[in-house]
């Protein structure tokens, strides 16, 4: 099976739709990725197949919550997921994705340059510090984060740059519904509610994935 075959094949069982010129730049992403990191460590992914599931498809699992155009921040975003493979599917949207580490964000750059890609804005900072960095204009509709930190310390971050009415998504893997649970304290003094929590197995490897959606209460 080609790697646009077996791309397509997870699409297809997880019902994502993706133009297949949006799909031939995903590969393309996940190449230079790859390239990369065997000069820079951006991934601990270094098959191609498993990067397609666990990077590109992974991501993608965010589509049915994301609307045409909205500002999306992808906190905490590495080699650029989830933020650049939900770009790419859906071109109308507006990327924000941060990292504290500088050589990740000037791979992200260098990929927005090589793609052609519009609407990605890759800022190195500390979460912490977008706030002030961003200012007023610092507000989004959806804050997401896979992989970054406790579910608790990424909604305190996130929270400060929603938008009235925006949502928060935590990634997170098997374990989302006990982290769920284990953060109700913090949830309830944030001000926050989970509005909706899917549960869905990545096609390949089976591998269990929690998406945890969050709303002011
Ligand atoms: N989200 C990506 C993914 O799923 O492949 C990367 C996950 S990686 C495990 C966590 C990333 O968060 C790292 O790239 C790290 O540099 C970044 N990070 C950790 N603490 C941070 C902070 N306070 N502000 C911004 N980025 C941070």
């Amino acid at each position: 099976m080609t790697r646009t075959e077996l791309l397509a094949g997870q699409l297809t069982a997880l019902g994502l739709e993706v133009e297949p010129q949006a799909q031939e730049r995903l590969l393309q992403f996940l190449d230079e990725l790859l390239r990369w990191n065997r000069r820079i460590n951006l991934t601990a992914i270094t098959d191609p197949e498993e990067g397609i599931e666990k990077h590109l498809v992974d991501s993608l699992t965010l589509l049915p919550l994301l609307q045409e155009r909205e500002r999306l921040l992808d906190l905490g975003s590495g080699g650029g997921f989830p933020g650049i493979p939900c770009l790419l599917a859906r071109p109308g949207l507006q990327v924000t994705t941060v990292d504290a580490v500088q050589k990740k964000i000037h791979f992200q750059r260098h990929v927005a340059r090589l793609l052609g890609t519009r609407g990605l804005q890759p800022l190195h900072c500390r979460a912490e510090d977008l706030p002030r960095v961003l200012g007023e204009d610092g507000r989004f509709d959806l804050v997401v984060s896979r992989a970054f930190t406790s579910l608790g310390g990424f909604l305190a971050l996130g929270l400060p740059c929603l938008a009235q009415g925006g949502r928060l998504v935590a990634m997170k893997g098997a374990e989302g519904r006990q982290e769920l649970d284990h953060a109700q304290p913090e949830i309830a003094s944030l001000g926050l509610v989970c509005s909706e929590l899917r549960e869905l197995e990545l096609p390949l490897s089976r591998a269990r994935r929690t998406l945890l959606v969050f709303e002011r209460a």
